[in-house]
């Protein structure tokens, strides 16, 4: 299957990596609906790849708001008819020493990572299993395999969705659903631009030797993963054809992580 003509849900696609996830999809034929809580960044998003020549539409979505989920895939079924791809990429970073992190903050991180995993997750399997299939695809992390400290909602929530990924590729099988994650190493976008300085400053060292030191440190080539990188590994799943590929893990990360 190509995504040429396939209508796709990215969650948290008026920046970053879902951003440039939507941009690649358009740009191979697909319709895509970019579903952010920023609103208006999203619309900004969908004029510029309308422009190109391609299909998109933006939605506001809270992704860990169960009426906005539903809401929000109802109004993609309503333009464009179906759901064959989601992409659960919405996510946020929280720095924090365990022993100094609020339970808000706490449950804010899981409940955009994982109660919006879940509820997108439902809401287009619904639709999938009424036209024959899909593909999801989850924005992990090489936190979903390593551990970093100061990150501990996040590496909880990130090793959270290997689990779901892998209860999807189960449950979807006889739907015609795949599911895989993508777990891509240190991307320069907003949600990392901010935690330099915060990780500079919780661990005494300068914002080079956060880059230099921990964020790069164990990569093969010292090189930030880009978020084109990322956007041709969710192009390459979403369009493969088989269960062959589906529950799996794949790292994204120039060498940093190497276990799956
Ligand atoms: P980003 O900050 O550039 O983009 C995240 C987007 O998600 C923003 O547009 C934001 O408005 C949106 N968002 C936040 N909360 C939301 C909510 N409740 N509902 C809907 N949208 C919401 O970040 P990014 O780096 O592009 O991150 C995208 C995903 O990639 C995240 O899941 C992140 O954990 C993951 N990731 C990022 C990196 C990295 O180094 N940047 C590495 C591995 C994984």
């Amino acid at each position: 299957m190509s995504v040429t003509g396939k209508v796709a849900l990215i969650t948290g696609a008026a920046s970053g990596i879902g951003l440039e996830i939507a941009k690649e999809f358009a740009a191979a034929g697909a319709k895509v609906a970019i579903a952010d809580l920023a609103l208006p960044a999203a619309e900004a998003a969908a004029a510029a790849i309308v422009a190109t020549g391609a299909e998109a539409m933006a939605v506001a979505m809270d992704v860990s708001s169960e009426a906005a989920v539903d809401a929000g895939v109802a109004a993609i079924v309503a333009r464009f008819g179906r759901v064959d791809v989601l992409i659960s990429n919405a996510g946020i970073q929280t720095i924090s020493p365990i022993v100094d992190f609020k339970l808000d903050d706490w449950k804010r991180l899981l409940a955009i990572h994982l109660d919006g995993a879940f509820l997108t997750t439902r809401a287009c399997m619904r639709q999938m299993m009424n036209t024959g299939g899909g593909t999801i695809l989850y924005m992990g992390s090489v936190h979903s395999h390593e551990a970093s400290p100061l990150k501990s909602a996040y590496v909880t929530a990130k090793h959270g969705l290997l689990g779901l990924a892998r209860v999807v590729a189960k449950e979807g099988a006889a739907h015609g659903i795949r599911a895989n994650i993508i777990c891509p190493g240190f991307v320069r976008t907003p949600l990392v631009d901010k935690q330099i300085p915060e990780q500079a400053k919780a661990l005494g060292i300068s914002e080079a030797d956060v880059i230099k030191n921990v964020m790069l440190k164990e990569t093969v080539d010292g090189e930030f993963t880009t978020v084109a990188d990322v956007a041709r590994t969710a192009l390459f799943l979403s369009g493969f054809e088989s269960a062959a590929l589906t529950g799996q893990s794949i790292t994204v990360s120039h060498g940093w992580h190497m276990g799956g």
